[in-house]
């Protein structure tokens, strides 16, 4: 099947519509929330409700948010564009306009994801139109989700959790935090379970909100959990610890998020490139896209440069998403997708920073702010490294015991 390089036609619309909105509202939001680290965007409260109604979960065209990654069976084998396309078409528009608002959205947290991954029907149900965000790592537990120390015991009908939880995205203001816990810390990773917790929970207790360099918009918290007692029917996925299948259950979660966080980096790095070329043209340096890069201004080059690493990063991070649509075993893809969008981003904003020269290090322009968002692209979600480390590990053939 030859391959398609156009915008799928059926979500041009969303896409057009989420650079509207990202031109209209992020963009001439973005400083003010900068400078004022753990305000609460109020302007996104309407948005929001404008992506419910995209994200209505009836139409494959839902999805402009983190609610729109569930997976569902492709039975006739047909070329799908579904609802994880069309969550990564609107997260790069969204991200295009600003990272750190994009992540403050409400009701499109990555625990949302988690849900829309792993929840079942009455579970999805349950927790519709609430705002998730996502718990995994601990102070002892970063990279190596495997090694979490917070704990599950079931208590009659329900489970007991204690722990420490930290970097909480939209932990604040979130409802509810999916935290992942152990069930039983002597059987390893496969015990390690999916935990819906109602914000209001008084065993939840918000310890505080940390100063970050950048995507300040978005509160990141610290969270302890103390016997803190949630309902059975809470636990996502399956109660069985099943050392066979690890924890595959919890890390599918990540199959379907890191697509959308290489997407919000396609979203930075395309703003910078942006920018940059428009600068540079002010400056009277226009890319001539029939010469080869050395017959131009160095300037000129080196944005063709950016340019073609933003286009690997694009297409892969398209990939990922479109086999998530299509049922396809993506862990490998995702992985790529993230690990190129992420690094790429860091490398293309710092760059673009340099060939801007004062009006890229100045506040008057966004391009500086941008440099320090893009640096979280790469951290979380697994980090570069943590990609790297997944992919050689799937191309070697080798389990994380033999390769880590
Ligand atoms: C702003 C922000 C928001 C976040 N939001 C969330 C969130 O919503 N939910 C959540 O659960 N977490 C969140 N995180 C946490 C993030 O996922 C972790 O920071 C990330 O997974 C790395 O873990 P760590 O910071 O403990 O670093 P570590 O795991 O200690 O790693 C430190 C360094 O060592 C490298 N490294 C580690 N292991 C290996 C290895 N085996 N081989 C090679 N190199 C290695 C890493 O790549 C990294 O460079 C957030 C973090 C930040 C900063």
């Amino acid at each position: 099947m030859p391959i398609n390089l156009e915008l799928p036609k059926k979500f041009r619309f969303l896409s057009t519509r989420a650079n509207q909105v990202a031109t209209e509202v992020l963009r001439p939001n973005s400083r003010k929330y900068d400078r004022a680290e753990h305000a609460y965007p109020k302007e996104l409260d309407m948005l929001a409700a404008l992506i419910d109604g995209m994200n209505d979960g009836s139409s494959e065209l839902g999805g402009a948010g983190a609610t729109g990654v569930r997976r569902t069976e492709n039975g006739d084998g047909a070329n799908r564009n579904g609802s994880n396309m069309s969550t990564v078409l609107g997260v790069i528009e969204m991200c295009w306009g600003d990272v750190g608002l994009t992540l403050s959205m409400p009701r499109q947290g990555l625990g949302n994801s988690a849900i829309a991954s792993l929840a079942d029907d009455e579970q999805l149900e349950r927790f519709a139109g609430k705002w998730g965000a996502m718990a995994i790592t601990e102070p002892e537990a970063g990279s190596d989700s495997a090694a979490i120390r917070t704990t599950a015991e079931l208590d009659g009908h329900e489970y007991v959790l204690n722990g420490e939880k930290i970097f909480v995205t939209a932990g604040e203001r979130a409802d509810l935090v999916v935290v992942w816990a152990s069930l039983d810390r002597s059987q390893g990773r496969a015990a390690i379970k999916s935990f819906v917790v109602e914000r209001s929970n008084p065993g939840l207790i918000l310890e505080r909100l940390d100063h970050k360099l950048g995507i300040k918009a978005s509160d990141t918290a610290t969270f302890r959990l103390e016997n803190c007692r949630v309902g059975r029917e809470n636990l996502l996925g399956s109660p069985e610890i099943d050392t066979k299948k690890s924890f595959a259950g919890a890390m599918q979660t990540f199959d379907n998020t890191r697509p959308l966080v290489a997407g919000m980096a396609v979203g930075v790095a395309r703003a910078c490139i942006e920018r940059t070329r428009e600068l540079l043209a002010e400056a009277g340096i226009e890319v001539d896209y029939d010469l080869p890069p050395h017959g131009q201004n160095a300037a000129a080059a080196e944005l063709l440069d950016l340019e073609a690493d933003y286009e690997a990063a694009h297409l892969l991070t398209l990939q990922a998403a479109w086999m998530a649509d299509n049922a396809k075993p993506n862990s490998l893809q995702a992985s790529y997708a993230k690990a190129k969008a992420g690094r790429s981003c860091v490398d293309i904003a710092l760059r673009c920073v340099a060939l801007c020269g004062t009006a890229g290090y100045g506040e008057d322009e966004l391009l500086e702010k941008w440099a320090r968002d893009a640096k979280i692209l790469d951290i979380f979600e697994g980090t570069q490294q943590i990609q790297l480390l997944v992919i050689a590990r799937q191309l070697l053939g080798k389990t994380s015991a033999e390769l880590r």
